[in-house]
């Protein structure tokens, strides 16, 4: 999907606020934020534009909560809709967890980290040897 898509699918509008959006003034927000916490992902579904402003505003705000305070009260209903369509016509899984991912590449980079440790630890223990026979 392409920006010009996106924006179409929006009416060109943020989705959180309404407000008139067009390529220039694009923003693109996370739904689910991208973070070690909460492991949103840069993709289709979870990317939805959004004006400057609310993507300065929203932070870390679940976007349930945050299009309430934006949105016209008798728009936050229809406004929600069409991104829980979004999420679903982009096959984006809101829970999906990627938790377990995450936490064996935590693991694995440390046993990577590890190994690479020791390795340049040989490394210089051999160069220092080699050091030490030539000034014999
Ligand atoms: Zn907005």
């Amino acid at each position: 999907m392409q920006k010009d898509q996106l924006l179409e699918y929006f009416g060109c509008q943020c989705c959180f606020c309404n407000v008139e959006i067009d390529r220039k003034t694009l923003s693109q927000d996370h739904l689910i934020p991208m973070n070690k916490t909460h492991l949103g992902l840069h993709a289709w579904g979870n990317v939805v534009p959004c004006c400057q402003r609310c993507n300065n505003e929203k932070q870390q705000k679940p976007w349930q909560v945050f299009i309430e305070e934006k949105a016209h009260i008798d728009d936050v209903e229809r406004r929600k809709s069409l991104i829980n369509s979004f999420v679903g016509d982009m096959r984006y899984d809101p829970a999906l967890s990627l938790h377990k991912y995450a936490d064996s590449l935590y693991e694995d980079v440390g046993a990577v980290a590890t190994t690479l440790i020791n390795l340049r630890y040989k490394q210089a223990e051999e160069a220092i040897k080699l050091l030490m026979t030539s000034n014999l």
